[in-house]
């Protein structure tokens, strides 16, 4: 900001210059005087001066009008010009402090207010000054009163703040952006950690956003992000605790949050808000959101700990099928330390012939015979055996790896294909990076021309996932694949996005309906029935073949059947396997296999086998948690024990809540915890409240308790110990005095 100083010099040199030679020894009174006068008439502010009790002497007329409205009065007090300054806010230097001082003083900033009205509206209007004075030494040296320059300086202060602003918000959303976030959570962590004050951090990330900005466009997109903001806003309550930190990417600190209750709860509204449909100029578009939370100090104690396992956190919950969150935990960390470790030994895996293909049988409903294999890739990785493709293959997606490993996978393929004998035709998996890549065909012809495989042997599975790209990208991707001869199969179909008009208008052979419709179908909805059934119809209007995955049971085989889908693939023919066993279970030389499994789905149950903690008195207890209910839990592992009798319960991860055991049979317990336990996001159950290791070892627990569980566990099933007695001193289960 100009000064005083500097904006004087701008409008001297400007202003023609005096014929009178300039003076060595000061001006003389009169010349004061003009000076004076020429510089109140710049319009640069205001000359003031007050006595020595701060009361007026002088005031510019300039400066008359908006300082005292029109009654200019000498005798006035200087100070009562100005609103007082906000305590805490306006900082050390405020005008009545540098009055107090008299002494020196530049750039103190005071403020006016005025009401104005207009249309009948009243308004305040606020005007900044900036004010600087020097005292006036009195005949005996003593204070006499200040002199001075005031300049109101509303609008360069404005511009300032709005620069700021700027820096620190997000333009198209108007919330905070990630740099401000960044600041708060740092002011805030260092004001809470010596209070030992809980912290929660939010990442809310949104899915199929990019699907929405490559189809509608970019305007559209932006449009969203705005919409997403306000719904934030609206659940979140505080604007001022939402960041965008980039992209579809948002973030909410919550200070003072450490229930996970009120915080899955709070996970669980935005979900759902942002779910909701979006209209945007007329068009109707739905999204979704992942959240990943960590508190503190629980989940990192600095901001980057904690920011970095929020993040792992979102991670697992998009990687737990969308639309959920998650609480950080520990083996989050453990598993992106497992994914960088498969990453960086990906390339070698390749090198070194780690990489198998495995082969599962598809069957003809109607004879049972074996048309077709569908080729799955393993990594028989060395220090951790086989590893499934569910695992490595987005890790692949990643980095471009995925295209050479797909490269040496669909000539592997081929190459086994060529020896298999009539027309069985070989299924293999194309991730959506490949087909976005625009040498794929030529990859594919490379594979066919050098293992001599017919092309109408060789189908290429596709997930709908690649119609999120750009539509004449792709319908060139289809025509240069279809062009080679080669089969098409939409997999995966009923998983996402399905819409019929793909089927429309892509060339597809093949439709692969997912295995969880089939299991939905058989177990519950006719809604499932009846959406396959139409789709069998259309495929076959199409002239599209049919086949149905992971048909495990003979009920399921059955509505295969009612449902005229024309082939199979599940384990009730068979599970994947190596090349080479792939055909001896064949009947003969008639390539009919016999199915064979449960004649029902057997429904899924979570047996519960995991190794707890209880606290009694002075004893740490090993138990085997058996079943587990918001409510309570039934616990295995010590025999006797009366009820009534109280319990802490360690679940691990610094869990713990009080139980009371209400029934008791031998070596069971059922027992019933004090306050109830909320949803972790996942599936399970979690502690509202988490502890920290040192508040645990203060209360007498184990130092590291879940090492010892697990020890204990090992030992109680091989039959080195004996499973504890209640109240009875046993090794291993006495308090552990450090
Ligand atoms: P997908 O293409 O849908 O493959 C079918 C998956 O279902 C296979 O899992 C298969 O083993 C499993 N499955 C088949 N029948 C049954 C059944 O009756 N019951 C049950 N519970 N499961 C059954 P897998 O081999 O673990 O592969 C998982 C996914 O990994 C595949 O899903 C595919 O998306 C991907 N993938 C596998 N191999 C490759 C590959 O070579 N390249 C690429 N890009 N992706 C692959
Ligand atoms: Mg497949
Ligand atoms: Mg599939």
């Amino acid at each position: 900001m100009a000064n005083l100083y500097s904006r004087f010099k701008t409008q001297m040199a400007a202003a023609p210059q005096r014929s009178a030679p300039p003076r060595t020894s000061g001006l003389s009174g009169s010349d004061a005087e003009e000076m004076c006068a020429a510089l109140e008439s710049l319009n640069l502010g205001g000359l003031w001066s007050t006595d020595a009790a701060g009361k007026l002497t002088y005031l510019s007329p300039a400066v008359r009008k908006p300082l005292v409205q029109g009654d200019y009065a000498d005798g006035k007090e200087f100070l009562n010009l100005f609103v007082p300054p906000r305590a805490g806010i306006d900082g050390q230097r405020t005008l009545p402090f540098v009055f107090a001082r008299k002494g020196h003083f530049e750039g103190v900033i005071a403020r006016t207010k005025a009401s104005t009205s207009d249309g009948g509206r009243d308004h305040e209007r606020e005007t900044l000054w900036s004010v600087s004075g020097v005292p006036i030494p009195g005949p005996d040296g003593g204070f006499a009163g200040f002199r001075g320059h005031l300049v109101d300086v509303t609008s360069e202060r404005q511009s300032a703040e709005e620069a700021s602003q700027l820096a620190t918000t997000d333009a198209l959303t108007g919330l905070s952006n990630r740099r401000r976030m960044a600041d708060l959570l740092e002011r805030t962590f260092a004001a809470f950690a010596p209070q030992g004050r809980p912290c929660s951090v939010m990442l809310i990330d949104l899915d199929r956003f990019k699907q929405v900005n490559d189809t509608l466009g970019h305007a559209v997109g932006d449009a969203l992000l705005k919409q997403v903001a306000q719904r934030l806003i609206l659940v979140v309550g505080d604007k001022e605790r939402i960041s965008r930190l980039g992209g579809d990417e948002f973030q909410v600190i919550l200070p003072d949050v450490e229930d996970r209750g009120r915080l899955g709860d709070l996970a669980g509204r935005i979900i759902t808000m942002l779910s909701e449909p979006y209209t945007i100029d007329g068009d109707r578009c739905t999204i979704g959101a992942s959240v990943g939370i960590a508190v503190s100090p629980y989940d990192g104690e600095t901001v980057d700990n904690l920011v970095r396992n929020a993040d792992l956190a979102l991670y697992a919950a998009k990687h737990s099928g969308r639309g959920r969150f998650r609480f950080y935990s520990n083996e989050m960390l453990e598993t992106a330390e497992q994914r960088r470790h498969l990453e960086e030994t990906m390339h070698d895996a390749l090198a070194k012939g780690e990489f198998e293909l495995h082969y599962q049988p598809l069957v003809e409903v109607a004879s049972n015979r074996v048309v077709g294999t569908e080729a799955l890739v393993r990594w028989n990785h060395p220090d951790r055996g086989m590893l499934s493709p569910a695992l490595f293959i987005p890790i692949a997606e990643e980095s471009t790896m995925i295209c050479r490993i797909g490269e040496w996978i669909l000539r592997k393929a081929c190459e086994d294909a060529v020896q298999w004998p009539g027309q069985v035709r070989v299924a293999v998996n194309v991730s959506p990076v490949q087909f976005a890549d625009q040498t794929f065909p030529k990859v594919v012809a490379m594979a066919l021309s050098s293992t001599g495989l017919d092309p109408d042997r060789l189908e290429l599975e596709i997930t709908e996932s690649v119609f999120l790209q750009e539509g004449a990208a792709t319908d060139a991707m289809f025509k240069a694949l279809k062009g080679l001869g080669v089969r098409l199969v939409l997999d995966d179909f009923g998983t996402g996005y399905s819409s019929l008009s793909y089927l429309q208008n892509a060339p597809f052979d093949k439709i692969k309906i997912d295995q969880s419709f089939i299991r939905g179908a058989t177990s519950n909805s006719n809604r499932n029935r009846a959406i396959i059934s139409a789709i069998v119809a259309l495929a076959d209007a199409l002239g599209m073949d049919t086949i149905a995955e992971g048909v495990e049971s003979f009920d399921q085989l059955t509505m295969v059947r009612d449902l005229k889908i024309g082939h199979v693939q599940g384990y009730i023919f068979g599970k994947p396997v190596a090349v080479d066993v792939l055909f001896q279970n064949l009947l003969a030389d008639a390539w009919v296999l016999k199915p064979e499994g449960p004649a029902h789905q057997r429904p899924e149950r979570r047996a519960m086998f995991r190794t707890i903690g209880v606290i009694h008195e002075d004893h740490y207890y090993p138990v085997t948690l058996r079943n587990l209910s918001l409510t309570g839990a039934l616990i295995e592992g010590l025999l006797e024990v009366p009820v009534g009798t109280p319990f802490m319960v360690d679940f691990g991860e610094g869990q713990f809540e009080l139980a009371t055991v209400m029934r008791s049979r031998e070596s069971a317990q059922g027992i019933r915890f004090e306050r109830e336990l909320v949803s972790d996001g996942n599936g399970g159950l979690c502690t509202r409240h988490r502890f920290l290791p040192h508040h645990l070892s203060a209360a007498g627990v184990p130092k590291n308790s879940e090492e010892f569980l697990t020890k204990q566990a090992g030992l109680l099933a091989t039959g080195k110990i004996s499973m504890p007695r209640f109240g009875m001193a046993n090794r291993g289960t006495q308090r552990n005095p450090g």
